[in-house]
């Protein structure tokens, strides 16, 4: 009564029947012609990127989109079906360096910028051919000769006609920003870069006291681990509600938080406390006051509610030119900005006796120094969780870097207005993206380094710049 069935399944054996089946009866097309000048209805997929083959990860969220792409057609719906590939990016970058064995941003120079350039866009076109031949054994119904390059001349153009309409309303902006470094690769880390880069390590951390200058034999005490960003130091950060003890020891007074004077050495004396707001507005004699880079900086102490008392002495050493909170509060309060260290990890003319040197091998000298000034308190091995490059585990610094940027504030109402007019499937979706929008910073647009965007900006000497909107112009 019943046809037999096989009791073994050959499931891929079963998927090339089906997509055989579909190929000589050209199905898609047949959909596709069926459909076509009827209501529109638009599927704008997100590129993938081209560098590798996909992952199951990959196969699981097109699966998703084929599905709806498919019900939608079953409504009858005249479809885009164009498929994306992003194509640059750092990643691209990292995988063509590992094949040629370069190991630097300074190798990669050597090598030839457009030979680099061409082995990235190979690697594109090899992965892209591969994603799709995947992605048509998945089952998946796209108009597979169609599909775009974020490379592609089209595209670049695109956003250079955008870019251009952000500088005509004024968003546009060269600004700086401090960044995760790696002094060996010459080039600064983004966030995503970081995951998983934190080890544990000991460094030498430093406990400076330094004379306040309005009042002889008093000082400010001071913690830090980086003792090479104590070139950069304008400042000295308090908290204003937080008690500190004022404490003679020896022959001096010393300040800092109430809850770390046991890290203190030997005797001492408390004479009684003052709220951080108290000491707010002094100035005392910076770390390196004799560097030229130092002349005309008034170093003095200034209120910030990010300092804490979990580690140090509950007063913050702040160099804005090596570090990306130091740079906001210097923004903030109008601080003056130095920085030490060139692309290569080495000091700055104008760091005298420090100019040349490599910043990985400075902290013995600079503890010497400090001590002969007689601000040198004590040193102390410290164990903390510590930043190092992904690519050659070089420990990072902090660097200020100029970057372009679109200011957000000017496109934050607009932005927000539009997205309120969206029907966000979950609806909680929508909620999310308005609290980024709301709370989004100014958005960085460039890198430093070659297989991206190439960003159409000239600026010249005179302080003018440029910006090209389209090929034609250029
Ligand atoms: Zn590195
Ligand atoms: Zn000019």
């Amino acid at each position: 009564m019943f046809k037999e069935v096989k009791s073994t399944l050959n499931f891929p054996e079963m998927e090339h029947e089906v997509l055989r089946f579909w190929e000589e009866q050209r199905t898609f097309k047949k959909l596709q012609e069926k459909n076509k000048g009827r209501k529109h209805w638009s599927f704008i997929d997100g590129p993938i990127t081209a560098n590798n083959p996909m992952g199951v990860h990959h196969a699981w969220g097109r699966t998703y989109k084929d599905i709806f792409q498919r019900f939608k057609a079953m409504q009858g719906y005249d479809e885009r079906y164009q498929n994306g590939f992003d194509c640059q990016g750092l990643w691209v970058e990292v995988e063509v360096e590992k094949e040629l064995g370069l190991n630097s941003k300074r190798e990669i120079i050597q090598y030839g910028l457009d030979r680099f350039a061409e082995q990235c866009r190979k690697r594109v076109e090899k992965y892209s051919a591969i994603q799709t031949e995947q992605s048509k054994r998945l089952g998946q119904w796209m108009d597979w000769e169609n599909s775009y390059y974020t490379m592609s001349d089209t595209n670049i153009e695109y956003i250079w006609y955008f870019l251009k309409k952000c500088w005509e309303n004024g968003w546009l902006y060269k600004g700086q920003r401090a960044m995760p470094w790696c002094s060996r690769c010459g080039t600064s880390l983004s966030q995503h870069e970081l995951i998983d880069s934190y080890r544990e390590m000991t460094h030498d951390s430093v406990y400076l006291k330094l004379p306040i200058l309005e009042r002889p034999g008093e000082f400010m005490m001071v913690w830090t681990t980086t003792p090479w960003t104590l070139t950069g130091n304008v400042a000295l950060a308090v908290h204003p509600e937080l008690d500190y003890a004022k404490v003679r020891q020896s022959d001096g007074i010393l300040y800092l938080s109430a809850g770390t004077v046991h890290k203190l050495d030997g005797d001492y004396e408390i004479l009684g406390t003052v709220k951080g707001s108290k000491l707010v507005g002094l100035h005392y004699k910076g770390p390196f006051y004799d560097l030229p880079a130092q002349q005309g900086i008034e170093t003095r102490v200034v209120p910030w509610d990010c300092v804490g008392e979990e580690e140090g002495v509950g007063v913050v050493h702040i160099a804005p030119g090596c570090g990306a909170e130091d740079y906001e509060l210097s923004q903030e309060l109008g601080l003056p900005v130095i920085v030490p260290i060139d692309e290569n990890g080495y000091y700055y003319e104008g760091f005298g006796w420090l100019e040349g040197r490599f910043v990985g091998e400075v902290a013995e000298m600079i503890f010497h120094d400090l001590e002969e000034k007689g601000m040198l308190y004590k040193t102390e091995k410290y164990e903390h969780r510590y930043p190092v490059c992904w690519r050659c585990q070089e420990e990072l610094v902090f660097r200020l870097v100029d970057e372009w940027f679109i200011a957000c504030d000017k496109i934050r109402q607009p932005m927000i207005r539009e997205a309120r007019k969206v029907h966000w499937v979950p609806d909680y979706a929508g909620k999310r993206m308005e609290d980024w929008l709301n709370n989004m910073g100014d958005w960085c647009i460039s890198r430093k380094r070659f297989w991206g965007l190439p960003l159409p900006f000239y600026p010249c000497s005179c302080g003018e710049i440029t910006i090209i909107g389209s090929r034609k112009e250029l």
